[in-house]
């Protein structure tokens, strides 16, 4: 078996998840954190263009309230106030604010999004898929 008949991931789609299960959720002027070993992923673009279909606008600038950068890629988050992590969300946001010291258990391990924000909702679960 030669290398090239191992099938690779397609990365310009992401991996698989029930689109039905993710819906578009207002998520403004809300306290997020990143989820544990999501932030180096290699999905990070291809969740930011699914976003970008789900909620129906361009990714545009960095979720974080204060933030003036691009949002390239799209960032797991629980809301830091929900201890259930039955959820997460997908939103938008840029290199530095995907970075491990906003997970769960960093310093500061949240940040506030701007009030205009919305998130894709989907089970925790399908986060890792
Ligand atoms: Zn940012």
């Amino acid at each position: 078996m030669s290398d090239s008949t191992i099938p690779s991931i397609d990365t310009d789609r992401g991996p698989p998840f029930a689109d039905r299960e993710a819906v578009r959720v207002r998520l403004g002027s809300v306290e997020v954190s990143g989820i544990d070993n999501t932030s180096s992923n290699s999905y990070s673009k291809p969740w930011v263009k699914r976003w970008e279909e789900i909620v129906s606008q361009e990714a545009g600038k960095c979720v974080e309230v204060n933030c003036k950068r691009a949002a390239d890629r799209g960032g797991h988050v629980w809301k830091t106030s929900d201890r259930s992590k039955r959820h997460c969300y997908i939103i938008p946001i840029c290199r530095h604010h995907n970075l491990k010291q906003y997970d769960r258990g960093g310093n500061p391990g949240n940040f506030l999004t701007k009030p205009d924000t919305y998130g894709v909702k989907m089970s925790s679960h399908e986060a890792y898929a």
